[in-house]
């Protein structure tokens, strides 16, 4: 069968299916088998937990560290301790079963936590959470995906796939990515974009109608899925891969090079990143800096908030990676579609427009100082480290922020630990506000990054997850357009950096433009870095300047594509 759906990122991927659903805990329909019964499928299922949980523990401290390898540890002691265990046993024996049991032990202990007030206490109660989870699971034997443990070439499908999951995955095994729900600039698209996974989402009924193991084509470049393919469908598949492939090689001419265009004249080719890794991958790939690091996927795949200590260390290494080009750390952006579950925020009618970004960081400061205070001290060495605060509406918010960062550096100063003391401060504009108040914010700001992925969500009040609204959230649009203009405007009267950071920013048929108008810094997903600077190279200022006054007289999406694609074909 074949589905059309939204090319979420680019490539062909062909593997097997892997169906990933949330699990269902419900166990109001399991039958009180005695005390002995009861006791003994408990016993099974913590053997079971303490094996696949040390298990992750060791993956863990390959991947993340020490830090969060004890997490997971910190889990087992759980299950061995005395009073929880006592309490699951007593509940049994007054006649509950395992599950009803485990979730009330689990509910009183995380009550008795709670009232400790004490905030690192506290932090255990996602543990507690954790756990119980994965004892539910176990005792009602309910199938559940293991993310880090995919088989070689799987294509993982689901009616939704969170950025929690997708930061979870072993992307080694991973052939190609289909979440039904989503639009282009959701963040499980945004993350399959960075490690160069094709993904194709927006799409009706294909979970519905695979099996697990079932083989699957998944077309990232035309956003088409095709199940069980017939022999000849698959043999095209094949060949097309293939000359994808060739075509990615051959870009590798522009690896080492500057990213000039057609004039010789110099441009900055910054990569978005969301860790570590992502910044190798980026530097590999020929970024010049980084434009964005998201840092709230490090929060992502975790029941525990990264500490100063470790944000300290990946901030670090990443400003030495990048040495001593700019590193650009945009301050934890939770809230929207990118729910941090140690965060525990309440579910919201209006996520996009609720309690997230810079207004929970100024809400919750003790959150936002530990970052803040790991971004300065990694920054001390190299000095190339930026901050970035996101969802900006006005310049309250900035000098609240700006006020917090000043304690920080007060109590690093009183801790005699070294510091940045200069480090800059920036914004992201993503918000209609922040357009309009573009001139006035260049004065509380050292540079701005024009997020147009949601500012198109924003402008044009659409949201950039619904595939169904993809036509209308484009930042073709002439509204959106025009507030690019006023922002590199805004930015370039004041002698302020102006970079642009959403995924527009890669798109052939936007790039004529972002040079016309005289953009500063391009910040990519780390697989379009190369493809950019190609693009940029066939660009002179003087057709690009044209073109782009060509197509800001024009009144509709669909005009100004049209004029795009016609230039681009007809281009010397
Ligand atoms: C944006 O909004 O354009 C952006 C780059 O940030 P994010 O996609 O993380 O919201
Ligand atoms: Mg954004």
């Amino acid at each position: 069968m074949r589905f059309k759906g939204v090319a979420g990122s680019p490539g062909l991927g062909i593997g097997y299916a892997a169906l990933y659903e949330e699990p269902n805990l419900d166990w109001q329909h399991v039958v009180y088998s005695g005390i002995e019964g009861e006791k003994a499928r408990l016993n099974e299922a913590i053997v079971t937990f303490k094996a696949d949980v040390t298990e992750m523990a060791n993956r863990a401290l390959e991947k993340h560290g020490k830090e969060h390898s004890d997490i997971l540890k910190r889990q087992i002691s759980l299950v061995r301790d005395p009073f929880f265990l006592q309490q699951i046993n007593d509940l049994i024996d007054g006649g509950k079963v395992a599950e009803g049991a485990v979730n009330e032990a689990a509910e009183t202990c995380v009550e008795i936590y709670r009232s400790t007030g004490d905030e690192r206490i506290m932090q255990r109660i996602t543990d507690i959470m954790d756990a119980r989870t994965r004892l539910l699971t176990l005792l009602l034997k309910v199938e559940t995906l293991d993310p880090s443990t995919l088989p070689p070439e799987t294509v993982l499908i689901g009616k939704d796939l969170p950025a929690s999951i997708i930061a979870a995955l072993n992307l080694a095994n991973l052939a190609a990515l289909v979440p039904e729900s989503g639009g282009f600039t959701s963040h499980g698209a945004i993350m399959a974009r960075s490690f160069g996974i094709p993904l194709v989402t927006g799409l009706q009924g294909v979970f519905d109608s695979v099996k697990n193991g079932d083989q699957v084509i998944v077309d990232g470049n035309q956003g088409e899925v095709i199940t069980s393919p017939d022999h000849e469908t698959l043999s095209s598949y094949v060949a097309k891969r293939q000359s994808y492939l060739e075509d990615q090689k051959s870009l590798n001419e522009f690896l080492n090079l500057k990213t000039l265009d057609a004039d010789g004249q110099a441009h900055l080719l910054f990569a978005n990143i969301g860790g570590i890794n992502e910044a190798k991958i980026a530097k590999a790939n020929g970024a010049e800096g980084v434009g964005l690091f998201r840092t709230e996927f490090l929060f992502l795949d975790r029941t525990t908030l990264p500490s100063e200590e470790e944000q300290f260390r990946i901030y670090s290494e990443v400003a030495n990676i990048f040495a001593p080009n700019q590193v650009i750390i945009r301050t934890l952006d939770v809230g929207g579609d990118k729910n941090v579950p140690a965060l525990k925020l309440p579910k919201e009618e209006n996520p996009f427009l609720g309690y997230r970004a810079i207004r929970f960081c100024l809400n919750e400061p003790e959150v936002f100082m530990t970052q803040l205070r790991a971004i300065l001290r990694a920054g001390a060495k190299e000095k190339n480290l930026l901050i970035m605060l996101p969802l900006v509406t006005s310049l309250d918010e900035v000098s609240s922020a700006k006020k917090i960062l000043e304690t920080c550096k007060g109590e690093l100063q009183a801790k005699g630990q070294e510091y940045d003391q200069a480090i800059k401060v920036g914004i992201m504009v993503e918000t209609p506000a922040a357009v309009s108040m573009a001139e006035e914010l260049t004065q509380v700001t050292d540079f701005f990054s024009i997020g147009t992925n949601d500012l198109a969500q924003y402008t044009l009040a659409a949201d950039r997850g619904n595939a169904k609204l993809g036509q209308l959230c484009s930042p073709f649009h002439p509204a959106v357009l025009k507030s690019l203009k006023r922002v590199i405007e805004a930015g370039k009267k004041a002698n302020k950096l102006v970079g642009l950071c959403g995924e527009a920013g890669a798109d052939p048929l936007m790039i004529p433009i972002l040079l016309g108008l005289g953009l500063d810094e391009f910040s990519v997903s780390p697989s379009s870095v190369l493809r950019v600077r190609r693009e940029i190279s066939h660009w002179s200022l003087e057709r690009a300047k044209n073109l782009t006054n060509e197509v800001l007289s024009l009144t509709t999406t669909q005009a100004i594509k049209d004029h795009l694609q016609k230039a681009l074909k007809t281009a010397p």
